[in-house]
């Protein structure tokens, strides 16, 4: 079962037009969240940026959050997922092709549910990393449905081996195609600072309220591809990804090419939230 609009039905009975200005110009925005132990994790806050993310393209969500929060946790319980992930996007709906907004525009929203693993074994081990110009459009804070500098950027790094590509604009590192990148150079964290040119992650608050609690400082400022390169370690981190250490970069090893401890214990502090709500029931 899928959710349309404010519906629960069979995937085979939606139907989106040909001329949804989500198929035809990217014209919408997403969201993808986890569900663990069949709670949805920081939903508040996903919900929050729908809200931006709309509002900046003056898109008027179909239904009220209440109601999607509803309808989405029927979603779950429809599924029966336990652990996954649920996949929702709402666009500007149909409309004769035609650039400007319709008149009376009728956004979709569509959401489904699917139930990749978590990257255990990637998250142990690391992954490898290259790094490309930052190709994407300069509203990086909303989380649109034109992908194709992300589609790109990955696929690069794909056909290199490696997990995921670290953008950079100029020599100014941003993010990864699509994740947040962080780096940790003499026991301080930096990350590049929220604005039009990076998406606000919900894994990265909770990183940065993590290394908070914990006192590990933190540097919300832009840092140079020669900075990257010279780190001692790097991650990068997503609802998909959690904290996932980089242990190359464009083939050179970062530090000393192992996961490093500080990443080793944002990765378990995640965890322990993660299934927090499980731990006060026993
Ligand atoms: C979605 C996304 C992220 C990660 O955001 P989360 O809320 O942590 O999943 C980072 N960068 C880009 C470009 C994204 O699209």
């Amino acid at each position: 079962m899928i959710l349309f609009n404010d519906q629960l039905i069979r995937r085979e009975e939606a139907r989106v037009d040909i001329e949804d200005r989500g198929y035809q110009f990217g014209d919408g925005i997403y969201e993808v969240v986890s569900v663990y132990e069949g709670k949805i994790f920081r939903l508040e806050e996903h919900l929050q940026r729908l809200s931006y993310c709309a509002g900046e393209i003056g898109i008027e969500l179909p239904t009220s959050l209440e109601v999607l929060i509803t309808n989405l946790y029927k979603l779950i319980e429809v599924n029966q997922l336990v652990n996954g992930q649920i996949y929702f996007q709402v666009t500007r709906g149909y409309a004769p092709r035609n650039h400007p907004f319709p008149a009376q525009p009728k956004p979709v929203l569509t959401g489904y549910v699917t139930r990749k693993p978590r990257p255990l074994e990637l998250m142990k081990t690391g992954v490898k990393a290259i790094t490309l110009d930052d190709i994407r459009w300069l509203r990086c804070d909303i989380k649109s449905l034109n992908l194709l500098g992300s589609v790109l950027a990955k696929q690069k790094a794909i056909e290199q081996g490696a997990f995921e590509a670290l953008l950079h604009r100029n020599g100014k590192v941003t993010e990864g195609s699509s994740t947040n990148l962080f780096m940790i150079k003499d026991g301080k964290i930096q990350t590049h600072p929220l604005g039009n040119l990076i998406l606000g992650g919900i894994t990265r608050i909770v990183i940065l309220e993590l290394a908070g609690q914990k006192n590990i400082p933190v540097i919300e400022e832009p840092f140079s591809l020669k900075e990257l390169y010279a780190a001692d370690e790097v991650f990068v981190c997503s609802t998909t990804s959690e904290v996932m250490p980089i242990i190359t970069i464009d083939g050179n090893p970062v530090g000393n090419g192992s996961v490093g401890p500080l990443t080793r214990k944002l990765q378990e502090l995640m965890e322990e939230m993660l299934f927090a709500h499980q731990e006060k029931v026993q």
